[in-house]
């Protein structure tokens, strides 16, 4: 069997007067994140980790935020176009691991749901992937509000 392992990061500036959507899910908060997409930092982690593991470039290159086509786009979207290369390559997912690091909104009662999306979006079963959450402990711009920022590790496995 041949593994590959990727990694992504991201971070959005959090601001008043933008929907919040985290992995896909639309939040209800006083502010949400600002970016030429949706701005779903969750999202563009994972995608970010699968185009790391085959080698594939980022999604700055693939979807660039100079382009109109993608100016507000769903980051749904934009995560299954990436997976649909990465599985053009022959590789298929086998799980993700994810970290959201924010003071606000507390995402306790969403990470079930945010990662039974994201499991949907990519077509696997809800146990592939894992979402946690934690605070920066008031520390930096994530501490003091001002941005969500999120990690992500990818494991594909090269079909023949
Ligand atoms: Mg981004």
């Amino acid at each position: 069997m041949h593994y590959r392992i990727g990694i992504g990061y991201d971070i959005h500036r959090l601001i008043k007067g933008r929907k919040l959507y985290l992995g896909g899910i639309k939040l209800a908060h006083t502010h949400g994140l600002l970016g030429h997409s949706d701005a779903d930092v969750l999202l563009h982690a994972i995608a970010d980790a699968l185009l790391g593991a085959a080698a594939l470039g980022d999604i700055g290159k693939l979807f660039p935020d100079t382009d109109p086509r993608y100016k507000g786009a769903s980051s749904s979207g934009l995560l299954k176009k990436t997976y649909a290369l990465v599985k053009s390559k022959g590789y298929r997912v086998n799980n993700i691991d994810a970290i959201i690091i924010t003071e606000t909104p507390r995402l306790e009662k969403h990470k079930a749901g945010i990662s039974r999306n994201i499991a949907a979006l990519l077509g696997i079963s809800a146990g592939c992937v894992s979402v946690k959450a934690k605070t920066n402990e008031g520390l930096g711009p994530v501490g003091r509000r001002q941005a969500i920022a999120a990690y992500a590790v990818a494991s594909l496995e090269k079909r023949k």
